[in-house]
Formats: C-alpha cells, structure tokens, sequence
C-alpha cells in the first residue's frame, strides 16, 4: 500500500525517469506518462469562449503534458449535464473545436474530448437512465430507456466520437465513472432492468461495452479511445471487483485504447478528491487491475507531486497519471519536473475553493493558488516596462502572491514580516490535521522569492518612515482574531484559535468554540484529532469506510472513526446549519468528520458569560433554555478584524499605497480573494 506523503515544506528534487518515458500505443505516441484529466471550466459551454478555451489548453500543451481530456461533452440533448450545457451533436458544433485542437496541436500537445452522459444525474426534466431511480443529487427523476431508447444512445456516442475526430481530437474519453450514466447501468443500485440490459452482470454490463465497440467503428483504429472506468462505486449496492474486471476485460475487447481508473460516485458518502485525502489513496486499486488487462491504465486521484506519481509508476501500479487540478494550478508541472525543477511546482492543495466550488455555482473555474488559470488571455503577466521599486508589508497569502508577482514581471521587490516565518494565517491553515497540503504553497513562495531576488526581512515589523522612499508600498498586514464582546472574555480560560493552534497553547479535555466558521470547524477538527488521518491511509480509510473491493460490493464498509481524546462543543448565535458557507464539495466532508467526533453542534446560541464554572449559553430571542456547558477552555474563533494602520500612516507620504488582501476588507476573506488580489495588484504596477 501506498504510504501517503507528506508535502514536502522544503526542497523537493529528483528526476523522474518513468513519469518523463514516453509511451508507444502503437498509431501514436505520447511523449510522457502524464495526462491532464477533465474538467468542466465553464468555457466549454458556449463557443464565443472557445478562444478563451483554446489559450487555456495551449499553455498546458506547451507545459509538456502528454495527453489532455476536455471537460464533458453530451451526445444528446438528454444526456447534457443541465439546459445549454456542452454537447458535440453536429458538424456546425464540431467546426468550432478547431481552434482548440489546433492550438494544442501548434505546441506538440495532443487532446481528447470526453463523452459525458450524464444520466440521472441531469439536472433536467428530460433526464434517462437504466430505471426510473432519482438521484440524491439532482431533483429530476429520468425515465428509464425502451430498448430502442438504449440504442438511440449507442449511436449518438459514436456519433460524438466521429464528430470528435472530425474537429481534430486525437481521441475520446468515454465516461464510465463517477455514477454517470454508463456506471448506472453497470450497478445493480441504479438498474432494475430485467431485458437484455439489466438482471445479470453480464447484461448490465453490454451497454458500455457496446458503447466502446460503436465508437471504434465510427473512428477508425487509430484513434486513441480511453474508458474511464469505474475501481470502486463506493456506494452500496455498487459494483463487485469481479464485475469490474470482467468489464474491463469486455471494455478492452471492445477496442479501448486505454482504462482510465475514475473512484467514487458523486453520491458516495467517501471523500475521493478533498485536501483530507491522503496522497495516492486509490492507487492501489489501478494496481489490482493493470495485471487483468494488456492496454494501459491510468490511476489518479490526490496525485500531485512527481515524486509520487514517479513511485506510482516505478512501482509498476500504472502505466500513466492523470492528474487534473495539479495542472491547473501549474501549467507547466510536466515542465519544470523534467527541468529538475519540481521545487518550483505551485503545488495543488486540493482545496476545490476555485475550481469545483466554482462549477457548482456556475462560474468560471479557475485556482486558489494560480488565479490566471482559465484567465490566461485576461489576467496577462508580461514583463514590466518601467521597474519599480516596491515594498511589500505582510508575508501572508496576499503580500506573497503580490510580491511574486511583481519581481516574476521585473520590479525591485522588498517583503517585511513581522514573524519569523512566511504564511501569514496560511502557517495556521497547515497546521489542521488534513490541511497539511497547505504548507506547499508557502514552500512555492519561498522558492518563488527566492529564485527573483526578492529581499526578505523577516521579523520586521515595518514602520512607515522606512517606506518613504519606495514608488509602491503594497499593505498586506492582514487581520487578527476579533475579541467578542462577552461578559468574562478576559477570563483565563480563553484563548483566541491563534493561541491554540499557531502558539500550541495547552487546551483542556472540555472545550466549548465560539464562532462557528470556517476557522471554527477547523478548530474543532484540530482538537478532536490525535494525528492526522491525511497522513495515516490505514486510519483513513476505517475512518470513512472504505472497503477491499475484493472483499465487499460497492468497496464501503461501516466506518469507524478514532474516538476523539476531547469533548468538544462547537457554537454559533445563527440559526442556520453549522459550515453552512464552506464550499459545496468540502462542506459536507467536515460536517460529517464533526459528527463522526461527536463534537456538539448548537446554533441559535447567546453568550451570557464565562466564569469559573465555564460558558453560560441560553438560546433565541427568549434567551430560554439556559444552560452551562462545563468546560476548562474557550476558543474563541469569532470572525477577523483588518490591520491597516500602516496605510493611515502612509497617507500623503510619497509612494504609491495599495492596500490588500485582510488588509483591505476582513469580512468573507479567504485565500482564494487574498492571492487573486495580491496577483491582479501586481499585474498592474
Ligand atoms: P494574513 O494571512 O493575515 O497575513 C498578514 C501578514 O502580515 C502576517 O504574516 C503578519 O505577521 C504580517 N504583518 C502585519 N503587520 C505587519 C507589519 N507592520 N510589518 C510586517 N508584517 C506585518 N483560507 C482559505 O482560502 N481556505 C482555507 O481552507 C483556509 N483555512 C484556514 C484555516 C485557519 C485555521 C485559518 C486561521 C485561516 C484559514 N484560511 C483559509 C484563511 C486564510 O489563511 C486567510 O484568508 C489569508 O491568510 C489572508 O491573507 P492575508 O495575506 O490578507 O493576511
Ligand atoms: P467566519 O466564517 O466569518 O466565521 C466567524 C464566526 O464567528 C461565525 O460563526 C460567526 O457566527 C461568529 N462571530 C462573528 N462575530 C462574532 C461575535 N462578535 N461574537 C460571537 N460570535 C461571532 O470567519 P472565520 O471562521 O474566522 O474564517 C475566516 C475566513 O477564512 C472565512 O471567510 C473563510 O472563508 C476562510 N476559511 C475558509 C475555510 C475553508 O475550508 N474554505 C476554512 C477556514 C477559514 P455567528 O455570527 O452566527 O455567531
Ligand atoms: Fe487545486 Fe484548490 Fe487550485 Fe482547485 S483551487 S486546482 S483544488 S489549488
């Protein structure tokens, strides 16, 4: 078993012979074993933004990835994601790829489209499946396919794949994974059928498998088709192993070039991509399969460093990695691996604030730590004509982003911090059991500073005479923890979240947080947490329950979570359910590891008071209910107030003052705002 890696703070280096070894697939060769997997962006949608599209692809071709895979693209309108959703349904449409495919081919890429049926999970009236069984996640019930229903959708994928060769793709990727429309009829869960398409494996497997056979008749056999196959449902009445490797024999039969290992459906109760999931935590299961089947496969998933996927690959777990937001947040990670250069790799922490949260609340995807990622022809960083000299206050996510930047465009940049030590509130965010992610993009800065010759001094605080003389100051003082106004605050018993988890601070066995936040949540999961599961895949996987797939359908099994070694009450005034504002992809991940903790949820909460005895809550308007909750210690995690004197100080003094990141405005800040502002700041000098 893989044993998950911890991000690595300072040097990583190395070469890489087996992720940079080029693989023969007999009508083509791709130049190296990495691949980028999909993604919906958001651009795909409509082809005005094809241009956009293009430009994003190209500077990932020229970043030396082998093989890219587009977002979806429907065969039909009823297998379309939501109405105006991508589809590939006629030549007009086809016409308009070829921009696409040809900047990527213009860099020596090579891409494929993929072929996303999205089934019952359309979030539209017109939706169909195997049977007529609602999903958890759209509102739509579909209708379950007649016979000829069934093969109306054989031909429209082959349609798709002969129109994909047609706009100049080097191949296609069929979806068959996540819980899309083919791994529905693949799992006895979803398909009730009792023809020739459903009732036995055998059956429920005939609609992929013929899916597979069309699409190579339609394109010829020099066309690179890849199943995304699904390694585990991890739901139940999911699939069994020796279903799926029958199906990967039947797929590979059929004439797919190669099998691209998909985990999870989007239903499943299991983490699959989050920052909490350790490293490589599915590939084993691209190990059991790559010995049943003579084409290559693909693993993936929580894959993000070359060391990692170099040991996937030498260890023989994989012929190729895919990896999709790792190139999202560095174009040009292929690049700088086989430059030696992984020390410079902008690492993704896997955190979905930009990119998936984006796509579920339709906007255009982009990445935490790299904001010109689907921005590539607005956010445009060229070299600077007049050069600048610049100071930057606050070495947090903000000051970093900016001070990069502009020493990356030629400015003279000078950084001063305060602490000992770059990161700012991201040096706190790291050191949450699950985020340890985090501390890569801090060792990117470092590197990044570095590498441009940007002066740092840290532990110095900067006072406004020493910043006369620069043209530009930018004021990245962030904030620090607000101190509520509660009857006993200053009682002994109270420590800000900065005390606790920067300063290790002792904390008791009862614990009651106030502020139920973002930073709350984390709190709570840093107290209930003896060493971090994102580092241990054993204590992982019991604790979401995962399976052997050999052993179980589905690959799930009940979880059960390490007791936690505290009693913890998590606390807000509102009346709305607990991490309400945390990301759609990552919300429900934290709320259940809160509930797995026992931690105590209550909402609706006054704070009267803390003494000796401990906090004193009543709740509502009535202030009923009143209550005292036991506890030797209060965390006090109650939003961020900005620190901006340095701006008022340098008012009508000489240089230039721009002021951001928590610095500017305090309310609703994240990291996503705090780079991206820092960035775009640096843009313009
Ligand atoms: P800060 O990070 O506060 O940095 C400001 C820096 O300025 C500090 O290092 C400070 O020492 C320095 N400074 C202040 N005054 C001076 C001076 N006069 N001279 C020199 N230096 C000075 N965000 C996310 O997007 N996703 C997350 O998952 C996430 N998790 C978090 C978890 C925790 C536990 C915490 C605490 C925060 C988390 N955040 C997260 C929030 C994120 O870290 C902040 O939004 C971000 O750090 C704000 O960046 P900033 O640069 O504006 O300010
Ligand atoms: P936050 O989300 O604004 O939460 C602050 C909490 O404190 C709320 O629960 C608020 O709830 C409470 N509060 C505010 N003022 C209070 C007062 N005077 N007295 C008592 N309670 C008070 O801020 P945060 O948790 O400090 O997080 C800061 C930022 O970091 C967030 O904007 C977030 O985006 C980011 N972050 C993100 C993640 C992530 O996973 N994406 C994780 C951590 C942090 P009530 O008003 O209901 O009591
Ligand atoms: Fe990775 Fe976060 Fe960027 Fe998405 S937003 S690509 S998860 S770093």
């Amino acid at each position: 078993m893989t044993t998950p890696q911890r991000p690595s703070q300072d040097t990583p280096t190395g070469s890489y012979p087996h992720v940079l070894e080029p693989l023969d697939l007999g009508f083509t060769t791709l130049r190296n074993r990495i691949i980028m997997g999909s993604m919906h962006t958001g651009l795909e949608d409509k082809a005005k933004d094809f241009d956009r599209l293009a430009a994003y692809f190209a500077e990932r071709a020229r970043g030396g990835v082998a093989l890219m895979v587009t977002g979806g693209f429907s065969p039909n309108l009823v297998g379309s994601l939501y109405p105006g959703a991508s589809k590939l349904t006629s030549s007009r449409e086809a016409a308009r790829h070829r921009q696409v495919t040809d900047a990527v081919h213009r860099e020596g890429g090579k891409i494929a489209l993929q072929i996303l049926h999205a089934g019952r999970y359309s979030f539209h009236p017109f939706a169909v499946s195997a049977s007529a069984i609602k999903s958890p996640i759209s509102k739509f019930k579909p209708r379950a396919l007649s016979e000829r229903g069934v093969r109306r959708q054989i031909r429209a994928y082959a349609r798709c794949g002969e129109l994909a060769r047609e706009a100049g793709y080097d191949g296609v990727e069929i979806m068959g994974s996540e819980g899309y429309f083919l791994n529905q009829f693949l799992a006895p869960r979803t398909n009730k059928r009792e023809d020739g398409w459903g009732g036995t494996p055998a059956n429920r497997r005939r609609l992929p498998v013929e899916v597979v056979r069309a699409v190579r008749a339609a394109t010829g056999p020099d066309f690179i088709i890849i199943y995304r196959l699904s390694v585990a449902d991890l739901v139940e009445d999911g699939q069994t192993w020796e279903e799926i490797v029958a199906l990967a024999h039947e797929i590979e039969a059929a004439g797919a070039t190669i099998i691209n290992c998909g985990v999870g459906w989007h239903e499943a109760r299991v983490p699959t991509i989050v920052t909490s999931v350790p490293r490589g935590a599915f590939t084993d299961l691209a190990a059991a399969l790559r010995p049943e089947v003579s084409i290559p496969v693909v693993t993936s998933n929580r894959i993000n460093m070359p060391e990692l996927a170099e040991q996937v690959l030498a260890e023989g777990k994989a012929d190729l990695v895919s990896m999709a937001r790792p190139l999202l947040a560095d174009p040009d990670w292929v690049a700088k691996a086989a430059e030696g250069r992984a020390d410079e790799i902008n690492t993704c922490i896997a955190c979905n604030q930009a990119c998936l949260d984006h796509t579920f609340q339709n906007k255009t995807a982009s990445c935490l730590v790299n904001p010109r990622a689907v921005h590539e022809t607005t956010l445009v960083l060229g070299p600077t004509v007049t050069r600048r000299r610049v100071a930057v206050v606050g070495a947090g996510p903000a000051g970093l982003s900016a001070a990069v930047t502009a020493a990356q465009r030629g400015h003279e940049v000078e950084l001063f911090e305060a602490s000992d030590d770059l990161g700012g509130q991201f040096g706190i965010a790291m050191r949450i059991p699950g985020k340890e992610e985090f501390a890569e993009t801090i060792r990117y800065y470092r590197r990044q500073l570095d590498l441009h010759d940007v002066k740092v001094r840290l532990g110095h605080r900067a006072e406004p005479q020493e910043l006369a003389d620069f043209d530009d100051v930018i004021v990245a003082t962030g904030v620090e923890p607000r101190i509520p106004d509660i009857e006993g605050v200053d009682h002994p018993s109270v420590l800000t979240y900065a005390e606790v988890v920067r300063e290790g601070r002792p904390v008791g066995q009862r614990v009651a947080i106030i502020g139920a936040g973002g930073i709350g949540v984390d709190v709570a999961e840093f107290l209930t947490t003896v060493e971090s599961p994102a580092l241990h895949l054993d204590e992982w996987r019991r604790e979401w329950g995962v399976g052997d797939p050999e052993g179980t359908r589905g690959g799930i099994v009940a979880p059960a979570p390490e007791p936690s070694p505290r009693t913890v009450h998590l606390l807000q005034r509102k009346d709305s359910k607990i991490g309400k504002g945390l990301g759609k992809t990552t919300g429900w991940v934290h709320r259940a590891a809160l509930q797995a903790k026992g931690v105590e949820q209550l909402t609706g909460v006054n704070y009267e008071r803390i003494d000796d005895e401990g906090l004193h809550i009543t709740f509502g308007e009535e202030r009923t209910g009143a209550r005292v909750l036991a506890v030797d210690t209060v965390v006090l995690c109650t939003g961020q107030e900005s620190v901006n004197g340095l701006a008022t100080a340098l008012a009508d003094t000489g240089p230039q003052v721009h002021v951001i990141g928590g610095a500017d405005v305090a309310a609703e800040l994240d990291a996503k705002r705090a780079i991206k502002q820092g960035t775009e700041l640096a843009a313009r000098l």
